[in-house]
């Protein structure tokens, strides 16, 4: 290390990049850069500009608990608003001037001999740090699945996550593919204007009602006068999500009550018996992202929306073959297939102490203690990493938690002048086995998602509550680390 002040690099200026920066700064670290592939800021939420994209955890709880916002328009806010929240407190904050934008990370390499890292993006830029800490996201990828034939397709397709506001979708005959969390809140948004709306659903998901009207405006004043309304809101909402989490980690007992309330809710949506069993789930309830929707299922319902259910055999130049043999004549495809979340980082390059890959030390399933900190990767601290998405909750909280963890091992080694820090190969492997284990008997066992990599481990998600990731990382055990 250069000086007493480490030389920070954070990779990604979305929710997690902006709250690290922010807990460095407020903590007196003068040296950050933060690198932001894209043009502007806000990671995820500048990329799913999708019609209809919002989040779908309150904005009391989808915010940070030092910036609340009072004037949020409905309880779910739309993306627009989101970004420009984030917009705002990273302005308020002094953080905007720290982001260089349109430098992609290609390479983050680690040198042993100065215990430095050289991180280097496509432009050809390179940078030097002591510490790198990866805000990437797991949702940055998209994922195309390789169908047969798709190149040959000779319409117009793109990706939710990549939404192409030039093409008109109005009077056309649309695909969508997918009908997960993007598609559920875009699918009712652009089913009015096409000609033809053909939903292929592999998987029918479990919903739940969300109806998100914007905020009358005694709620609104409500909200903002009266004092401590705004922090019960939170409490509230904050607890209410762990039920969520509570449903997936006991199946048997107070999921079969959550199962029970989204099947009424569903059989009340869905009317018509034939649409009802072909959207219906067949699935432990909660294994995958239970979905919060009141206007997906009736659109369904459209004389000119079909719901699809055949699986697709291929792509053709025309449209889609499914297994039943028909051909789906499409002038669109639009692919809300999800995102290639068990990659991480790639196609980033990562190496560590040695030349080790992380790939490599990731072959066996992404993991990291606490989802921060690898063996053999000095210095070097993801935030949302492995294990620490939520199926119920917001992921700001976790973010939160893990700005202020990791700006502790920063501040250890500014006060101690070390040179590196590295999280201790035993404890990793111990807190790792420890938290598979806690995913025995939960629903996220029940059934294939996202959440699991190709060898069926669960590397997204953290196996419990919020408030016991909040309470694992509030303080950093040297004993964990070696500094040196
Ligand atoms: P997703 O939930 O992963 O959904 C992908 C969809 O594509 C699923 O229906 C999946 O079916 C389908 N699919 C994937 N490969 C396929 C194939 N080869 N053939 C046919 N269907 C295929 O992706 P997403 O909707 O973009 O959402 C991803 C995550 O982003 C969410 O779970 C959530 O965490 C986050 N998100 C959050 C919000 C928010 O409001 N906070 C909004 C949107 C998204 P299967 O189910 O069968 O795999």
């Amino acid at each position: 290390m250069t000086g007493v002040d480490p030389r920070v690099i954070i990779v990604g200026a979305g929710f997690g990049g902006i709250a690290a920066a922010i807990e460095l700064r407020r903590h007196g670290f003068d040296q950050i850069t933060i690198l932001e592939a894209a043009p502007a800021l806000g990671g995820t939420w500048f990329y799913n500009s999708y019609p209809g994209s919002a989040c779908d955890v309150p904005s009391h709880l989808y915010s940070f608990s030092f910036e609340q916002r009072r004037d949020w328009s409905r309880l779910c806010s739309p993306q627009s608003e989101i970004l420009d929240y984030l917009a705002g407190v990273a302005e308020e904050h002094g953080v905007t001037p720290l982001i260089r934008f349109s430098e992609r990370v290609d390479e983050c390499h680690f040198d042993p001999a100065s215990s430095c890292w050289y991180v280097r993006t496509e432009t050809g830029s390179s940078y030097e740090a002591d510490v790198v800490m990866i805000a990437a996201g797991q949702l940055n990828q998209p994922a195309v699945p390789s169908l047969p034939g798709r190149e040959r397709f000779a319409g117009h397709s793109f990706h939710s996550a990549r939404w192409d506001h030039d093409y008109e979708l109005r009077g056309k005959r649309v695909a969508v593919i997918g009908n997960g969390a993007s598609a559920v809140q875009f699918v009712p948004q652009i089913a009015g204007g096409a000609a033809q709306l053909s939903v292929f659903q592999r998987t029918a998901n479990w919903m739940m009602p969300r109806k998100n009207h914007v905020y009358p405006r005694w709620v609104r004043a409500a909200v903002d006068r009266v004092p401590g309304l705004q922090w019960l809101r939170r409490q509230w909402v904050f607890y209410y999500t762990e039920s969520l989490t509570l449903a997936i980690r006991h199946p048997r007992t107070v999921g079969r009550v959550l199962a029970l309330r989204s099947a009424l809710f569903m059989r009340s949506q869905l009317p018509d018996l034939e649409l009802r069993a072909r959207a219906w789930p067949d699935y432990t309830f909660g294994c995958k992202r239970v979905l919060f929707s009141s206007h997906y299922l009736p659109t369904l319902a459209l004389p000119n929306v079909e719901l699809i259910t055949d699986a697709i055999t291929e792509v053709t130049e025309t449209g889609l073959r499914t297994a039943d043999g028909r051909v789906h004549d499409v002038d669109c495809i639009i692919w809300s297939t999800g995102f290639k979340v068990t990659d991480f980082v790639a196609p980033m390059r990562v190496i560590g102490e040695g030349g080790m890959e992380l790939s490599d030390a990731w072959r066996d399933g992404a993991h990291a203690h606490l989802g921060m900190a690898v063996p053999g990767f000095p210095s070097l601290f993801f935030l949302y990493g492995p294990n620490t998405n939520t199926s119920g909750g917001s992921i700001i909280v976790y973010l939160e938690a893990q700005a202020a963890y990791i700006r502790q091992a920063l501040e250890r080694l500014r006060a101690g002048r070390h040179e590196r820090v590295e999280v201790r190969p035993d404890v990793e492997a111990v807190s790792d086995r420890e938290l598979q284990a806690r995913f025995d008997g939960t629903a996220w066992t029940a059934c294939d998602s996202w959440y699991r990599d190709e060898q069926g481990r669960i590397v997204a998600n953290w196996p419990g509550y919020m408030r016991e990731y909040v309470e694992r990382t509030r303080t950093l055990d040297p004993d964990e680390y070696v500094f040196s």
